[in-house]
């Protein structure tokens, strides 16, 4: 005796009219997440202020420091005792300008 119950043809359980309270759609959480990059320039010939522009296009013209105490991450991209200065306002950095740049530099990698 083969009484099997499938529940074929059977029609699923028709949802209410009005769907059950979801969750609000997922945030977009893609761009927020990463840091944002140290941004290095290198300085102009006499350049002595920042010359970045905001989003409003304003110039920051920020005083261009030399700068001593950088973390490690920052000395890995300008090498071991590098000379480079940073934006008061910004914190644009800025490496000296290679064509004043002493030929006893070594590149680093
Ligand atoms: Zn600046």
């Amino acid at each position: 005796m083969a009484e099997e119950t499938t529940p074929q043809g059977a029609p699923p359980p028709a949802p209410s009219a009005t769907p059950p309270a979801t969750a609000a759609p997922p945030a977009p959480a893609a761009a927020e997440t990463a840091p944002p990059e140290q941004k290095i320039k290198v300085r102009k010939p006499r350049q002595r202020s920042c010359d970045e522009k905001d989003a409003k296009g304003k110039l920051c013209a920020g005083h261009l420091k030399r700068w001593y105490d950088y973390p490690k991450d920052v000395q890995a991209k300008i090498g071991e005792d590098a000379e480079i200065y940073r934006c008061e306002f910004c914190k644009t950095l800025y490496k000296p300008d290679p064509k004043q740049m002493p030929h006893s530099f070594t590149l680093r990698y």
